[in-house]
C-alpha cells in the first residue's frame, strides 16, 4: 500500500523500445553527443548530457572527471547543478535530462533527487547503468518520484565515440609499454 501517489509524470515510464525517436529527442541528444566529443578532446570518458525544457537547453556539460579530479564530475551531475544554478532551485520537474551514456547509481539517484521529469539516454552500460542495466532506480516503485525513461536514443553514436576513445587509449598504452620494454638493456650513452 503506497501511501502517496507517485508523482503523475512518473506514471507509464520505460519505453525502452520506442522505434523512432521525437526529432527534438534526436536534436537535443546529437548536442550531449557533441559535449561528449569534447570531454573526449580533453582525454575524459566521453560523455555528455543536456538539460532541457521542451527543445529549450537549460544546461549542457561534459565528463570532467580527470580536469576536476573529483570523483563526482559525471556529466549529467555536471549538467544538474548547473540546471539548478541557472534555474534558482533544486527542483528540475518538468524538465528532461539527455545523457550518452546509461546513469550509473549516483547520477540516476542525482536525477530522482532532482525531480527530474524525464531521462533519455543513448548507449546502455552493462557494467555500471542504474536505468535498466545493474540497476533501474528511475522506475524503481518504492521511490516516490519516477521518472520517464526513453533508452537507446542516438545509441550507436555513443557506443562509437566510447569505442574509439577506449581503442585510442589502448593503442597509446601499448605504445608506451613497448617503449618501456627496452628500458631494461640500460643504454646510459
Ligand atoms: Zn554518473
Amino acid at each position: 500500500m503506497r501511501p502517496a501517489e507517485p508523482d503523475r509524470e512518473a506514471r507509464d515510464g520505460g519505453d525502452d523500445s520506442a522505434p523512432s525517436p521525437d526529432p527534438t529527442d534526436l536534436r537535443l541528444m546529437a548536442r550531449a553527443l557533441a559535449m561528449a566529443s569534447r570531454a573526449a578532446l580533453r582525454g575524459e570518458v566521453p560523455v555528455g548530457a543536456v538539460i532541457a525544457r521542451g527543445d529549450r537547453v537549460i544546461a549542457a556539460a561534459s565528463n570532467r572527471r580527470e580536469s576536476a579530479r573529483d570523483a563526482t564530475a559525471h556529466a549529467e551531475l555536471l549538467a544538474i547543478r548547473a540546471a539548478c544554478a541557472r534555474l534558482g532551485g533544486w527542483r528540475l520537474t518538468g524538465l528532461t535530462l539527455y545523457v550518452t551514456l546509461e546513469p550509473c547509481p549516483m547520477c540516476a539517484g542525482a536525477l530522482v533527487q532532482a525531480r527530474v521529469a524525464r531521462l533519455v539516454y543513448g548507449a546502455a552500460d552493462p557494467k555500471a547503468g542504474a536505468a535498466g542495466s545493474l540497476f533501474d532506480i528511475p522506475r524503481d516503485s518504492r521511490l516516490n518520484h519516477r521518472p520517464m525513461v526513453t533508452a537507446g536514443v542516438l545509441e550507436e553514436a555513443s557506443v562509437r565515440l566510447l569505442q574509439e576513445f577506449f581503442r585510442a587509449k589502448r593503442s597509446t598504452a601499448v605504445r608506451a609499454s613497448a617503449r618501456g620494454a627496452g628500458a631494461p638493456r640500460e643504454s646510459h650513452s
